[in-house]
C-alpha cells in the first residue's frame, strides 16, 4: 500500500451533485470513482463546516471535540458565543500523529491561529486577513503573497444580491485556492497533502436557486443557470491537474464535509419560544432586529434560541445560568417538553415537517465544553433556523442574514481512489476518513475514536 496520500477537500460537495446529475461533465471526479471506492459520507450533527472537517480529521464527533458549531459558549453567562479557533481544538488531527512525515494542510477550518506541524500550513477562511500571520511557518506567508498576490481566504459577504460580483470571488477563490495547492505540491517534499477548498459552499449558498429547478425561486433561462456546472467543472479540471502532480504512487480521496439542499424557508425560532411563552422580551425594538439587541426579561425566560443552518435551544437553569429559573430537578422535563413541541412545529401549509430536536448526550458518547442544551434541525434541513425576531410569523422566506438559497445536507461526498475493489459503498461516516488515514499510516488513534478504515472494511469482505 502506497503511504503517500493526497486529500482534496471540497466544502459542501454534493452527491447527488457530483455523483449524479453533473457526473458526466466532471471526467476527473467521475474517472477517480470509476478505479475507487466512494460513495455518501455521512456527516455530524450538526453538519456544519466547524466541527464537521474537524471530526472529519480527529476521527472524534462534536461532543468529544467539544466544539458544536462555528460559535460556542464560553460560560454559562449570557454574553453570546466566541467564535472557534485552532486553539479550541484539543484533539489531535491526522497530521499531528505523523511525526516523521512531512505534511502540508492548506485551509482546513479551524487552523487560526497556524499551530506548529511537521510540514507547512496555511489558515482557514476563519483568518482575519493577509496582515495577520496565517501560515507556519511564518516566512511561508510572504513566499505566497510574493506569488500570488493578495491571499484569499474566503469570499467574506457572500449574502449578497450582486450575483455577478459574487460570481467572479466565488471564481477567483477557487481558481486560487487550487493554484497555491499545485505550487505546494510542486515545491515540496511531502507525505500528506491535505488542501480545503470553499468556493463550492460559496457557490451552493449564493447561486442555488439558479440551477435547481425544483427551488422555488427557479427561474428558468436564468443568466446564472450554468454557473454551478461552470465552478463544478473548473474545480474538476484542477483536481485532473493535481492527480498529474501527485503522480501514480499517491493515494487521492476527494472528501465533502457536507452536502447541499434547496432551502424552503426559515423557522423563526425565538418567536416560536415567544409564542409559547418560554421566551420574554422586557422590549421590543422596531423592525427585524436580532435577540441581542432586545432587552431580554431573563427572570421569566426559560429558553432562547441561536439561529443558522440548525438551531442551538438553550435552557435557563438556576445556579447554572446568572438569572436561571429553571429548577435543576425540572430540566429534565422542560427540555422534553422542549423537544415535543419543536418537533411538532408544522410547515407554512400545516404539514408535518421532520424536525428533529436532539439531546446532545444522546448523539455523541460524551459531551465536553459547553454544549446547547438541545440541538435542532428542522424540516430534514429543508429549513432553516432564523435566530432574529420582528417576523410576522414564525414562517420566513427572506433569510435575516442576506440572501442564501441553500442549507447544508447531511450527506458529503467521498472518493478513495485507486482502490482495485472499487465501487460504490454504503454506511460511510465522516469520521471514517481519519479512520482510513490512520490505517494507512499505521496510527493507534488516542481517546474517543469513532472512524473504522474504509480500505480494511472491503478488504476483509468476502467475494
Ligand atoms: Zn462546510
Amino acid at each position: 500500500m502506497n503511504k503517500r496520500v493526497l486529500v482534496i477537500g471540497l466544502d459542501c460537495a454534493e452527491p447527488s451533485l457530483v455523483f449524479d446529475k453533473w457526473a458526466d461533465q466532471l471526467p476527473h471526479l467521475s474517472g477517480l470513482r470509476k478505479e475507487g471506492i466512494w460513495g455518501r459520507l455521512e456527516s455530524t450533527i450538526p453538519p456544519i463546516t466547524i466541527p464537521a472537517w474537524a471530526s472529519m480529521m480527529t476521527g472524534k464527533l462534536p461532543g468529544t471535540l467539544g466544539i458544536y458549531g462555528f460559535r460556542n459558549r464560553k460560560d454559562y453567562s449570557y454574553d453570546g458565543l466566541s467564535f472557534a479557533t485552532s486553539l479550541m481544538l484539543r484533539e489531535k488531527p491526522v497530521w499531528d500523529y505523523l511525526k516523521d512525515k512531512k505534511s502540508i494542510v492548506i485551509g482546513f477550518p479551524p487552523s487560526y491561529p497556524p499551530k506548529p506541524i511537521n510540514g507547512e500550513l496555511i489558515t482557514c477562511f476563519l483568518t482575519p486577513g493577509v496582515d495577520s500571520n496565517f501560515t507556519y511557518p511564518e516566512d511561508l506567508k510572504g513566499e505566497i503573497l510574493g506569488r500570488f498576490g493578495e491571499y484569499l481566504f474566503d469570499v467574506r459577504n457572500f449574502r449578497t444580491n450582486d450575483k455577478m460580483w459574487l460570481r467572479d470571488e466565488i471564481f477567483k477563490l477557487g481558481k486560487q485556492r487550487m493554484e497555491v495547492a499545485k505550487y505546494m505540491m510542486e515545491t515540496r517534499d511531502w507525505d500528506f497533502f491535505f488542501v480545503v477548498e470553499m468556493g463550492v459552499d460559496r457557490l451552493h449558498h449564493g447561486f442555488w436557486k439558479f440551477f435547481d429547478k425544483e427551488h422555488r425561486k427557479y427561474e428558468p433561462g436564468n443568466p446564472f443557470e450554468d454557473t454551478g456546472i461552470e465552478y463544478y467543472k473548473m474545480i474538476d479540471s484542477y483536481i485532473g491537474e493535481l492527480i498529474d502532480v501527485a503522480g501514480d504512487d499517491t493515494m487521492i480521496m476527494v472528501v465533502s464535509d457536507h452536502g447541499a439542499k434547496r432551502m424552503e424557508g426559515g423557522i423563526v425560532i425565538n418567536r416560536f419560544l415567544m409564542d409559547e411563552g418560554y421566551l420574554r422580551l422586557k422590549s421590543h425594538p422596531e423592525g427585524i432586529y436580532k435577540l441581542k439587541d432586545a432587552e431580554i426579561d431573563w427572570e421569566n425566560t426559560t429558553a432562547w434560541a441561536e439561529g443558522g443552518y440548525y438551531s442551538r435551544v438553550f435552557i435557563n437553569v438556576k445556579g447554572r445560568e446568572p438569572n436561571g429559573r429553571v429548577l435543576e430537578e425540572d430540566y429534565e422535563k422542560v427540555r422534553n417538553e422542549l423537544i415535543e413541541k419543536i418537533e411538532g412545529i408544522p410547515d407554512h401549509n400545516g404539514n408535518p415537517m421532520n424536525t428533529r430536536a436532539y439531546r446532545p448526550e444522546d448523539i455523541y458518547p460524551e459531551v465536553k465544553g459547553i454544549p446547547p442544551d438541545l440541538i435542532v434541525i428542522f424540516g430534514d434541513l429543508y429549513w432553516r433556523a432564523v435566530g432574529s425576531l420582528g417576523f410576522e410569523s414564525i414562517y420566513t422566506f427572506e433569510n435575516d442574514t442576506g440572501p442564501d438559497d441553500a442549507n447544508h445536507a447531511q450527506h458529503g461526498i467521498f472518493i478513495l481512489s485507486p482502490h482495485e475493489k472499487n465501487g460504490e459503498r454504503k454506511g460511510l461516516h465522516i469520521t471514517d476518513v481519519a479512520g482510513t488515514l490512520f490505517d494507512v499510516y499505521g496510527i493507534e488513534p488516542e481517546g474517543k475514536f469513532m472512524g473504522k478504515s474504509v480500505i480494511r472494511e472491503v478488504e476483509n469482505e468476502q467475494e
